[in-house]
């Protein structure tokens, strides 16, 4: 690169970003209240009336969003008030979550909403190439199932230390993982660009578009299952940290802690916490007699 070119070329870059940054801002805003108005968008936004009308055309014409029927508008002649709106009916996008006993395979539509599902137990362990294999091939019959709607990408998500920039799952030592390559694999095998992230970061991002943390800035979310961890929010954005490893809490040590982790300490947080421990205890002390953790809830 010339010396000369680099500073255009760094500008277009920039450009690039600003305008996937608000067509992406403008998305969310018909996400969360279409059928709506392209002048409320741009009250809401703060982008100017043509620039939402110019991301509205491109989304229409990538099928994204569709303009809702018309709404009467109260008085007079003028042109009617057209409101856009998500269109939910053409694409999916293809979802894997890998727990410790089994993966779960789902395709969702433009809103969040779950279209099919299935769960896939990890049988004969969980060597990732496997895991991953039956991951993308339970996904695929799930697309061939879902007719004429197009897949547009896989997010996947995973606990433990999961590097989002890389795509690859760094560490996760209830799976036995170790610097797993998920995004090339998963990709490999099925063509799709692919998201990884930590499933805590995963639910954060799912809660903010979805659920009932939309239109809040800023949030703190704990995960305690079989791995603990948590991810957090400011001003509407996740923090991942160097190699994403913000909201890594897991061998945090807990006062008064005995249950020895596999780090070589004793007491860590995710270990004294983890559903196995509970499960454990609450048979130990006569609660439950299986290991299932949905009996300690229902005990
Ligand atoms: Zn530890």
């Amino acid at each position: 690169m010339s010396l000369s070119t680099a500073p255009s070329a760094a500008r277009r870059a920039a450009d690039g970003t600003r305008r996937r940054t608000s067509a992406s801002v403008v998305l969310r805003s018909v996400l969360e209240h279409g059928p709506v108005a392209r002048s409320t968008i741009a009250r809401l936004t703060g982008l100017s009336p043509a620039s939402v009308t110019d991301h509205c055309a491109q989304l229409g014409a990538l099928g994204l969003i569709r303009e809702a029927a018309a709404t009467r508008q109260s008085k007079g002649a003028g042109r009617p008030h057209i409101p856009v709106d998500l269109d939910a009916s053409r694409f999916v996008v293809g979802g894997v979550h890998v727990a410790v006993p089994y993966t779960t395979v789902a395709l969702l539509d433009l809103r969040g909403r779950v279209v099919a599902e299935r769960r896939l137990g990890h049988g004969e362990g969980t060597e990732p190439g496997r895991v991953l294999a039956n991951a993308a091939d339970g996904l695929g019959a799930l697309f061939a199932e879902a007719g004429d709607r197009t897949p547009l990408s896989i997010g996947v998500a995973a606990g433990g230390w999961v590097d989002r920039d890389a795509g690859i799952i760094v560490e996760h030592g209830l799976l036995g993982w170790r610097d797993v390559a998920v995004r090339e694999v998963i990709g490999a095998h099925t063509g799709l660009p692919v998201q990884v992230d930590g499933h805590a970061r995963a639910l954060v991002n799912g809660e903010w578009l979805f659920g009932r943390a939309r239109g809040s800035r800023s949030m703190l979310h704990l995960f305690v299952g079989n791995v603990v961890d948590a991810a957090f929010a400011t001003h509407d954005q996740v923090h991942h940290g160097p190699r994403s490893q913000a909201g890594a809490i897991a061998h945090l040590p807990l006062e008064g802690g005995t249950e020895p982790c596999d780090c070589g300490r004793t007491g860590c947080l995710q270990v004294e916490l983890s559903e196995r421990t509970l499960c454990r205890r609450a048979r130990e002390r006569g609660v439950i007699r299986t290991a299932n953790p949905m009996h300690v809830v229902r005990a």
